[in-house]
């Protein structure tokens, strides 16, 4: 019998493979191993170190840290989605251990520069990530550890995470990086749905590069999620993602209009101060576009954690408090019904962020140097983000 508060899927049987060859057990873990091209995924996922970090259980692991912050504030944990997957039939053998949940992302290629992102992510981020790491700034502008180069999984080692792979594989997301610049992608969710028929597999992507022959290619696999990053619409989208607004609506509605109905369509708004408060512009976006293609749009909401001056904490409080508004209206509105088994606890957890936020208020100081952060950023695109409204 699995104790619930004790137990986590993701550390008993998941692997997150990062953009810069980073080696966890769930995308919110603090970082296990960094490997190399010569690196064998199967040995160190079947490594010592990897049990002795599983022995100990999340609640004394250190690398669990995000996951205790978040529940000790009452909010929603990543712990608490990977238990969401846990099979009925479960049986905790770590001699045995099947690979049950799947992060990948194949490299930190990418075609966008989101402003909450670094050159772990998106190579459009290396130039300033390598002026960066020259400035005294450095610790405190971008996530620490920054080591701005181009890292790319091997063909080998995509071979080796197939091998981990069977029918015990429930979930699988892949990311980026942009996976769609990857010509392996396609193929690789091919192999993986031949070895686990029933996994449920989730693309999480920035939407740029969905052509018809994508589209078309996307049809022949066996049901999938597709989720795009939109964290805003018009100029907050643009501002956030350095990227043209009219293409990505362009983009996403071909995707409603000529992706398969098997396939599910999701977005992930990801939270920072600068779209606290356009949760409605997103919600209205979002309904204009499922009327006229008849089809239902998933919503998930995740939270900027790093770096910290991004915070949805340092937005000011009229902006929280129309943020606040929103989300209650959007619940009177019933909105949550359908929008994904998440939707409604991750709004639940925004609300109380935001109530929070409003109670404890950054000190002053705190305030002035995290504005100084985020404007030195914001600046990089020569588009400060407060000339825009
Ligand atoms: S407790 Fe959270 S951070 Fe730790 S492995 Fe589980 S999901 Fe990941």
């Amino acid at each position: 019998m699995i104790d619930d508060d004790e137990f986590c899927l993701a550390l008993n049987n998941g692997i997150f493979v990062g953009p810069i060859g980073n080696l966890n057990f769930c995308c919110n873990n603090s970082n296990l191993k960094f490997i190399n091209e010569n690196s064998n995924i199967i040995e160190e996922y079947n490594s010592p170190e990897t049990k002795s970090e599983i022995d100990q259980g999340w609640k004394k692991s250190k690398r669990c840290h995000t996951c205790k912050n978040r529940e000790s504030l009452g909010l929603y944990s990543f712990r608490h989605i990977a238990n969401s997957y846990t099979p009925k039939d479960y049986i905790v053998d770590n001699n045995n251990r099947k690979l049950l949940l799947l992060d990948i992302n194949f490299s930190n290629l990418c075609n966008q520069k989101c402003i909450m992102c670094n050159s772990n992510f998106s190579t459009k981020w290396l130039a300033d990530d390598i002026e960066i790491t020259k400035s005294p700034d450095v610790e405190k502008l971008r996530w620490k550890n920054l080591n701005p180069k181009y890292k790319r999984l091997t063909d080998l080692q995509l071979n080796q995470i197939l091998e981990l792979v069977d029918h015990h594989t429930i979930k699988m997301w892949i990311k980026g990086g942009e996976p769609f610049l990857d010509d392996r992608l396609i193929p690789f969710i091919k192999k993986i749905q031949d070895r686990s028929p029933t996994i449920q597999s989730e693309i999480i992507t920035n939407g740029t590069m969905m052509t018809d022959l994508k589209i078309n290619e996307l049809n022949l696999l066996n049901p999938f999620a597709i989720t795009i990053s939109i964290d805003g619409v018009g100029n907050t989208y643009s501002f956030i993602r350095d990227f043209e607004w009219n293409t990505i609506d362009k983009n996403f509605q071909n995707l409603m209009e000529k992706l398969d109905k098997k396939h599910l369509i999701g977005i992930q708004i990801t939270v920072s101060r600068y779209n606290v408060d356009k949760l409605t512009d997103i919600i209205e976006w979002v309904e204009s576009i499922e009327l006229k293609y008849d089809r239902k749009v998933m919503i998930n909401i995740t939270m900027v954690n790093y770096p910290n001056y991004l915070q949805a904490k340092y937005a000011s409080n009229k902006i929280l408090k129309r943020g606040l508004r929103q989300i209650i209206q959007i619940k009177k509105d019933g909105v949550l019904s359908n929008r994904g088994k998440y939707f409604d606890s991750k709004c639940d957890s925004l609300t109380k962020l935001y109530e929070d936020c409003l109670k404890n208020r950054p000190k002053l100081e705190d305030q002035k140097e995290n504005d100084r952060l985020a404007n030195i950023l914001s600046m990089t695109r020569s588009n400060n983000f407060k000339n825009l409204f």
